[in-house]
This record gives structure tokens, C-alpha cells and sequence, in this order.
């Protein structure tokens, strides 16, 4: 099978995963109901790894809404549709130290976001191919997560998109602020729309180590061995994730994990170990930079025992 109950891996993960159950602090995103509502007590974590073999604890099948992890995969499809050099004219690869949501592109001397893994960054890039119709734009999200997860049927929780739609006034003060600089080739409502909606994706840890595990992977889906997306891609997406993936505990996250990694607001972070395997947790209890307090811990730990840090010496 697939999965080896008695494989080192699965004995590790289990050991952390025990060591971890304890941690409760920080609180679970409130900004919409729909997130303020879940159970804070959820833990669950899954690897996968480059050969396909996954191995899992907790509710490693229970769903939550990815948030903001789809950025370095909107970034990598926007990399892998247009050039780089499209997208880098309108958004950087500069690290903020700020939080996800700053308001910082007035700051920015050439007026472009500084990064697509905040959220000026993401809905700039959400807004190069968010065109056509409202039916092509949720064909376009399915399509994307669907090659990246290896199945068909993508769902969105549209609870949660609703919400982030009708109080996303901070989102959509930085979409006007692009639009004034020339920086959204769509209307403001069109791009801001097709980033609520990729928000609003829903997966488990299961899936996310798989998707971690393609980037991993070199951009070949360790499950269907299709290629997802070009290794030269891949290598700009965990180049910008490793600087800026944790906003502004990135810094922190390198020094003591040594991955490149994402996280959402959710209380999602996957990370990313090259040519070897991806990683998933998820706990809803957040700390104040937005990402999950026992996530935290659990890859913390986990790259401790496995020596995963990319400048640990072989
Ligand atoms: N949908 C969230 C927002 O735009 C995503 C932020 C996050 O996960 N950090 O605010």
C-alpha cells in the first residue's frame, strides 16, 4: 500500500504530532464568522513524499478553507501561463516583515506590491487571469487546484467567500490602490473576486501535502506523475516562499525550520522539503503575525528530529 503504519516517518510524526496536543494558544481567525466558528481544538498534519507515500495524523481528511496558501500556487500557474517577466512587473520578490495585509504599496518606489504572498501581491496576480466570465473564473480555480490535489471534484466554501466578499474592505482598498497605479488589467471587483475565491478553496492536510509534495517534486505530481507545473517555475515559487511565505515571522521560520512555507489564515502552513517530501498541518489558533501557533511547534520540532533545515550539513 501506500502507506506504511510502521514506516519511521509515520512513528515520527505521531511522536510530534503527541508532543504538540497541548500547545492552545493564540486565538482562531475572527475577522469573518465563518472562520471565528471552527472547532480551535482541530489538529491534524500529513507528509508526503516525493515517491508518493503519504502518511498522516489526525483528522488529516477534514477540510478547511486554504486561504492564503493558494498564493504561491496562483503565483506559480500566473509564472508558468505568462513569463516571469509579466509578472514581475507587477509584483516583486521582496520580503515586507509586515503583516499579510499591510497597506504598503504607496511605500513601494515602483508602485507594484512588493511580493505575491501578501495580499496586495496575490490579488495583483489573481487579476492577470481573472477575466472572462464568473463561470470561466471558477473553471479556472478547478482546473488549477484540481491538477495540483490530483482529483476532480474542487469545492469552494461558499459561506466563507460570501463573507470575505462583502467585508473585504481592506482587500479592496489595496485593489483600488493598484488600479490607480496601473497595476490591474481588470476591474477591481473582477480580481478581487477571483482572489476570494481561490481563498475559498477547500482542502485537508492530505491534499496540501501532496500539493507541497509536487513543489517538492520539481513541479511532477507524486501521485498522478503528471507535470504540473516547469521545475524552473517551482524554483521561483519556494525562492519567494522561503523569504516571504510567514510574512513577518519568515525571518524566524528559516532560522528555526529551514523550509520554504506557507501559511493561511486558516491555520494551514505546508512547507516544503526539496526532492524529498511536502508537509501539512493544520491548527486554528493563531498568533499574531496570522499563522498557527501549534503549526508552528509542529514543524519546529519536526524539522528538529528529521533534520530537514536546507543548511543542515548531509
Ligand atoms: N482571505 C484572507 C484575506 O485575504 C487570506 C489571508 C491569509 O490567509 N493570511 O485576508
Amino acid at each position: 500500500g501506500r502507506t506504511g503504519a510502521d514506516h519511521p516517518i509515520q512513528r515520527e510524526l505521531e511522536a510530534v504530532f503527541e508532543s504538540c496536543r497541548d500547545i492552545d494558544g493564540g486565538a482562531p481567525a475572527d475577522y469573518i464568522p465563518e472562520l471565528a466558528r471552527v472547532d480551535p481544538d482541530r489538529f491534524a498534519a500529513a507528509v508526503c513524499l516525493t515517491d508518493g507515500r503519504v502518511f498522516s495524523v489526525g483528522g488529516a481528511r477534514d477540510a478547511f478553507t486554504l486561504q492564503s496558501m493558494v498564493k504561491p500556487f496562483l503565483y506559480g500557474t500566473a509564472l508558468h501561463r505568462f513569463t516571469p517577466e509579466a509578472v514581475h512587473a507587477r509584483v516583486g520578490v521582496e520580503p515586507t516583515g509586515r503583516p499579510f495585509d499591510a497597506m504598503l504599496i504607496l511605500e513601494s518606489g515602483s508602485k507594484r506590491p512588493h511580493n505575491p504572498m501578501v495580499n496586495a501581491g496575490a490579488i495583483g496576480v489573481a487579476g492577470m487571469f481573472s477575466h472572462g466570465s464568473e463561470r470561466e473564473q471558477v473553471r479556472r480555480i478547478r482546473s488549477i487546484f484540481s491538477d495540483l490535489m490530483g482529483r476532480e471534484n474542487i469545492e469552494f466554501d461558499s459561506a466563507v467567500y460570501l463573507s470575505e466578499r462583502d467585508t473585504g474592505f481592506g482587500n479592496r482598498a489595496l485593489a483600488h490602490l493598484m488600479h490607480f497605479f496601473h497595476m490591474l488589467d481588470v476591474p477591481v471587483e473582477t480580481a478581487l473576486d477571483f482572489y476570494f475565491k481561490a481563498c475559498a478553496v477547500r482542502a485537508n492536510c492530505h491534499d496540501l501535502a501532496v500539493m507541497a509534495a509536487t513543489l517538492a517534486n520539481a513541479g511532477t505530481h507524486p501521485l498522478t506523475g503528471r507535470k504540473v507545473l516547469p521545475a524552473k517555475v517551482v524554483r521561483d515559487v519556494l525562492t519567494v516562499m522561503a523569504t516571504c511565505g510567514l510574512y513577518d515571522y519568515a525571518g524566524r521560520f528559516w532560522f528555526d525550520v529551514g523550509v520554504p512555507a506557507k501559511s493561511g489564515v486558516c491555520g494551514g502552513i505546508f512547507a516544503v522539503v526539496p526532492g524529498r517530501m511536502g508537509i501539512a498541518v493544520f491548527s486554528p489558533r493563531l498568533d499574531e503575525n496570522g499563522n498557527s501557533v501549534r503549526g508552528l511547534s509542529f514543524l519546529e520540532r519536526l524539522s528538529k528530529r528529521r533534520g530537514i533545515h536546507v543548511f543542515l550539513p548531509a
